[in-house]
């Protein structure tokens, strides 16, 4: 069978490779576009379906607007770590959308655009001189790979499956009248790092999930019901009644962002995308999808094919490399539980440290100074110190 031709092929058609599409067809809006899923959409995808109002105000910049209509914003945000607690209220946290609905609907708007999708599983994506061919369906001058976490594509770009990873299970069940208009996160104290979750959707359901680092616990790794066991833990009352709980690996960003030159470009979970502290890769995944798109309509239109992935990776440095350095020093700081209860802590102290661990944890923050004296003073605070050092033991209580 003779390959197709096309200027630009994505493969895979969730947040990332919907966006590089709506990103180049929005830089060059002749461009022939193919999309390439394993699925039929809709289809679900495991996640908490939290999605921040980054993520929509990156999709505002190609003029997709209102793919959030008929699911409530979220209003507040809870965060807990043993008894250190900071509740807060927003306007702009973002939603909670069953990624059934949400990815659809991102579909939708990119073959409105023009972007053609076909169903195919892409086994080979192969680079050479002139091309880039996926299988022997497709071939194009630039190939993105938004294939996710077990990418297929990352390894025709050369590089080596992502580092540090996340395995997390979500289900749904009723909301609880404590969960209503929230996102509720708990972290765990016995799996560090790890957290629990409980965000509603407005509809009646709630998303309830858990999620710890892989690697720590060598000696009982996370099994099924393992996940389960401790998202009944941190939240009661949570697995009973639920559904559809489901497992699903995430690929942890790290300190550098590694990112080949040439004509396969990747973004999302397949360029080792989420964030380490929450699991947040939604927005990750549209920033950088619309930047591969505008990338690779660019060097198509200047006749330069094979630049496009150096330019791509400057932009997303240029965009991210900060914020991933500071995201790979607080995830590593969260491992323990007493930063994170400061964190917490400082945060309940001032509605402004809250603004900059939002930022930092859903959107491209950085770790502030008001963040790092706070959490600083709070560690140093007698009181924390005290309960770190000399916690009563049943011995010397009341001596
Ligand atoms: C339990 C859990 C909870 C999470 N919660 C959140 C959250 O609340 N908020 C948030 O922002 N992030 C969350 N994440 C992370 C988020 O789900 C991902 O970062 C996000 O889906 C990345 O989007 P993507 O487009 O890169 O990849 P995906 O959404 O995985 O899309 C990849 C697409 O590629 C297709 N595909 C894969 N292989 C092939 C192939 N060989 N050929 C053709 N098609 C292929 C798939 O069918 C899929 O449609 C969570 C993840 C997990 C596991």
């Amino acid at each position: 069978m003779l390959a197709q031709e096309w200027d630009l092929v994505v493969v895979g058609a969730g947040p990332a490779g919907t966006a590089t599409a709506l990103g180049a067809l929005d830089e060059s809006p002749g461009l022939r576009v193919l999309m390439v899923d394993r699925a039929d959409f809709p289809r679900d995808k495991t996640c908490g379906d939290g999605i921040a109002h980054h993520a929509i105000a990156e999709l505002a910049s190609v003029g997709v607007r209102g793919v959030e209509h008929g699911w409530a914003p979220v209003r507040r945000l809870e965060l807990a770590a043993g008894s250190a607690r900071v509740s807060s209220s927003r306007d702009r946290l973002g939603w909670v959308i069953p990624r059934a609905v949400f990815d659809a609907r991102l579909v939708e708007r990119a073959t409105d655009a023009g972007a053609v999708l076909i169903r195919h599983r892409a086994v080979q994506v192969s680079a050479d001189a002139d091309g880039v061919t996926v299988d022997d369906i497709a071939r194009a001058s630039v190939v993105v790979g938004a294939d996710g976490p077990y990418s297929v594509t990352r390894t025709a770009a050369g590089l080596a499956p992502t580092g540090r990873r996340a395995l997390a299970l979500r289900g749904y069940t009723a909301t609880r009248p404590d969960w209503g208009g929230g996102q509720l996160i708990r972290f765990g104290e016995q799996r560090q790092p790890s957290y629990a979750w409980a965000f509603d959707r407005g509809d009646g359901l709630t998303n309830v999930g858990y999620g710890e680092l892989l690697g720590r616990h060598v000696d009982k790794p996370p099994t099924r019901d393992l996940l389960l066991h401790e998202l009944e833990r941190i939240l009661p009352g949570s697995t009973g009644g639920g559904s559809d709980f489901r497992a699903h690996h995430l690929p942890l960003s790290s300190w550098r962002w590694p990112h080949p030159d040439g004509r396969v470009l990747l973004a999302g979970d397949a360029s080792g995308l989420v964030n380490p502290m929450t699991g947040e890769g939604i927005y990750y995944a549209v920033a950088t999808g619309i930047r591969a798109g505008r990338a690779a309509a660019r060097a198509i239109g200047t006749g330069d094919p094979s630049s496009t992935g150096g330019s791509y990776r400057r932009e997303v440095r240029h965009l991210l490399g900060r914020h991933l350095r500071h995201t790979s020093v607080a995830a590593r700081l969260s491992g323990m539980s007493a930063v994170v209860a400061a964190g917490i802590r400082a945060a309940s102290r001032d509605p402004r440290t809250m603004d900059d661990l939002i930022e930092l944890g859903l959107g491209r923050g950085r770790i502030t100074p008001r963040l790092g004296i706070g959490l600083a003073a709070d560690l140093a605070a007698p009181s924390t110190v005290m309960s770190r050092t000399a916690r009563p033991t049943p011995d010397t209580e009341g001596a």
